[in-house]
């Protein structure tokens, strides 16, 4: 059995790329298993997902802990206490959507591409990249190209994308596939038998009821919760442009713009999480978003 596990961040398609390598997995004849795991239902926030692939049935169930392939959508999550990609990782293969060429200590292969850089380039968007990181998993598990696009072009068709756009992924996922080595997952040190076993128990914690909610729902939280770090893209604001019309000011859903003393925008990049809305909204074109990338 072959053990991935993919994080990213919500709005980035970590799901839709789990199911592309579960479905890719389905079509070259393994039993796949597949499934995502959401913390706040925010864009920017961190998720995983988890496939298992193997040619016998598979009877297990839970989480990954001890993941033969992990995929990382997004770099700063390496450093993320809550996504914590590399838990339970050691002797497989960690794959990092990044631009850099990161010199990470792990026990394992490490692989890289700037697949955000690719969806930007086909598809116009940073954060459509769910061809890119399907097809990356799949070419890491040694599955042939022609089920990995197939599986790409039948899971966007389930979600309902135009055939342009879903064109325009098959080319990010091609190059994707075609950017990255693959293994002979067999020959993984961390694929002993009694990794099968997975006995590691997650203990829910239980609390009063007023405590025992997620943090974040506690009410007057959100200035401590520093989501700058969510960001791919960072607005910059153009102030020979800036009217001071206060829309981006009423748009933002993270009340992370507020109106200075000179009556233009400004950005609190502590906690602006790069959703492109103030972009959009401005009238007057004067917000332009660059992509960020974190040093490792
Ligand atoms: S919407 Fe544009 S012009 Fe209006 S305040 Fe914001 S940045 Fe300035
Ligand atoms: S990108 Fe703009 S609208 Fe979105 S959180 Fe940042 S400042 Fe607010």
């Amino acid at each position: 059995m072959y053990r991935f596990r993919f994080h990213g961040r919500g709005g980035q398609g970590i799901k839709t790329a789990s199911r592309i390598f579960s479905t890719a997995a389905f079509l070259e004849g393994f039993y796949a298993q597949d499934f995502p795991m959401y913390g706040p239902e925010r864009r920017g926030a961190p998720v995983a997902a988890y496939v298992r692939v193997s040619h016998e049935p598979i009877v297990i169930r839970g989480y990954i802990n001890k993941p033969d392939v992990v995929v990382v959508g997004d770099e700063t999550l390496l450093y993320d206490p809550v996504a914590d990609p590399l838990r339970g990782f050691g002797g497989g293969v960690l794959f990092v959507n990044t631009p850099l060429n990161p010199n990470l200590s792990v026990d394992g292969e490490v692989v890289t591409l700037d697949l955000t850089g690719l969806a930007l380039e086909h598809i116009g968007r940073s954060g459509a990249i769910s061809a890119g990181v399907g097809a990356v998993a799949c070419k890491i598990a040694g599955f042939s190209e022609s089920s990995m696009v197939d599986a790409v072009v039948r899971e966007l068709e389930e979600i309902g994308l135009p055939d342009e756009l879903i064109e325009k992924n098959v080319v990010v996922a091609k190059e994707s596939y075609r950017g990255v080595p693959s293994f002979d997952l067999d020959s993984l040190p961390s694929l002993s038998e009694s990794d099968f076993l997975e006995t590691d128990i997650v203990h829910v914690r239980l609390d009063e009821g007023e405590v025992g909610i997620a943090t974040i729902a506690n009410l007057g939280n959100s200035a401590v919760r520093k989501t700058g770090n969510w960001r791919i893209l960072k607005p910059i604001v153009d102030y020979s442009k800036c009217t001071g019309c206060k829309i981006c000011f009423a748009y933002c859903p993270d009340v992370s713009i507020h109106m200075g003393e000179d009556g233009k925008a400004h950005i609190d990049y502590d906690h602006c999480k790069g959703c492109l809305i103030c972009s959009s909204v401005c009238p007057f074109k004067a917000i332009t978003m660059v992509r960020e990338v974190k040093v490792m």
